[in-house]
Parts: C-alpha cells; sequence; structure tokens
C-alpha cells in the first residue's frame, strides 16, 4: 500500500489553535490521553521512528503539533492529559482550546482517538468524541497497545468499546491496533487516505 505519510515533515508548535497554521487544505488530528500510545502510533504511521518526538519534549506536550504531508495535507498531534493528575487550570485550557480546534478548524476532515485498549473510554475520550459528534467530523479510534490482551479479550473489549461509542458518536468507527507488532496500521492508513481524498 502506497503511504503518503511518510513523507510527514515537522511544521509548527503552537500552544493555542488560533496561532495554527493557514486554515486551508486537509487536516487529520490526533487525540488521546497521555501515554496512550499517540506518539507511537504517529511515528509507525509515517515509518518514522522520531516524527513526534518533538511533542513530548518539556514545554510542548501542552501544544498542538503540526506535521505536513505535503502542501495540501497535514498531520495534527492534539495535546493529552489524564495519564498524571493535572491541575484545574490545565484541564480547563485544554477543554476550551481543543473544544474550539475541533469546532472551528475548517480544514479538519476527521480525528483519530487513541485509546489503550486496557483503560478504554475515560472522561478524555468521552469528550473528545462527544465534541466530534457535535461538530460533524467522522472519528476513528485506534484501540491501542492490543499485543497486550490475547486475541480473546482484545475481540472482546472491540465489541465492548464499539457499543458504548455508538451512543456518543453513532458514525465513528474502531479498530486494534499495535505500535509493536505494527498491527493495525494499514486500516488506519486507509481510514486516513479516504479522508485525506488518497488513493490507497
Ligand atoms: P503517548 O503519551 O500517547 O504519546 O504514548 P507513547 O507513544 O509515548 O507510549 C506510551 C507508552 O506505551 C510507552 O512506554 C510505549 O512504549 C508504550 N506503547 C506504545 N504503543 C505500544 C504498543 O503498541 N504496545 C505496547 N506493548 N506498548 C506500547
Amino acid at each position: 500500500m502506497s503511504n503518503a505519510y511518510q513523507k510527514a515533515r515537522f511544521l509548527k508548535s503552537v500552544p493555542e489553535p488560533r496561532q495554527a497554521p493557514p486554515d486551508v487544505g486537509l487536516e487529520v488530528a490526533f487525540a488521546g490521553r497521555s501515554n496512550a500510545g499517540k506518539s507511537s502510533a504517529l511515528n509507525v504511521i509515517t515509518g518514522q521512528k522520531s516524527l513526534a518526538r518533538t511533542s513530548k519534549t518539556p514545554g510542548r506536550t501542552r501544544q498542538i503539533n503540526f506535521f505536513a504531508i505535503d502542501d495540501m495535507r497535514r498531520l495534527v498531534d492534539l495535546p493529552g492529559y489524564g495519564f498524571a493528575r493535572v491541575s484545574r487550570q490545565i484541564k480547563e485550557d485544554w477543554q476550551r482550546h481543543i473544544s474550539r480546534y475541533l469546532e472551528t478548524r475548517q480544514s479538519l476532515v476527521g480525528v483519530i482517538l487513541l485509546m489503550d485498549i486496557r483503560h478504554p473510554m475515560k472522561e478524555f475520550d468521552r469528550q473528545v468524541l462527544g465534541w466530534c459528534h457535535l461538530a460533524g467530523l467522522p472519528a476513528h479510534v485506534l484501540l491501542t497497545k492490543s499485543d497486550k490482551l490475547k486475541r480473546g479479550p482484545a475481540k472482546a473489549a472491540l465489541l465492548s468499546v464499539r457499543q458504548q461509542l455508538a451512543a456518543l458518536h453513532p458514525d465513528a468507527s474502531i479498530q486494534l491496533f499495535s505500535a509493536l507488532k505494527k498491527t493495525g496500521t494499514d486500516e488506519a492508513i486507509l481510514v486516513l487516505n479516504h479522508w485525506f481524498g488518497l488513493a490507497d
């Protein structure tokens, strides 16, 4: 399968959506609680070992990171929280910035939401799904670190989360994903290609 995402290059980090690059072309955003495996997934999908490391440098963890695929298309790494405790201020800033970005960004064509298969559907995930649904944005869930469960329990988790998902975002889709084993990469790339209008 052709993978346009291997050409991804870091473009810009911004603390607030209003400083984002010009709102033209097409964008797909990646969201997930911290430690959900977002950086690992971005690195596997783009075939670049350290692309998303930029977002991990201190001070940039709360930033929105933009990666250019070509002149018209971007991947966006949204800030996460939720692994460690964060202050109410940080949570409120995140809610304000991310809800505004999801609701107003014209170039945004879809959201990839990453959840650790062992800890799915936390408040963070429900909020993101709710905002996407309100904004009429397609959402696709990656149940990450699926290698941590055996096949049976992984399948059971997939079915259970798919059911819960239907209540929050009826059109959302979902799959198993493991950055470690690289399972689910082609399936995720097909979704991106579809949203970006790229041939498979
Ligand atoms: P982020 O905070 O969402 O960007 O998460 P990271 O990509 O940094 O991953 C958090 C932790 O989970 C790291 O220790 C990764 O090595 C681990 N991890 C990420 N993806 C996988 C996976 O597919 N399988 C397993 N077993 N561990 C993973």
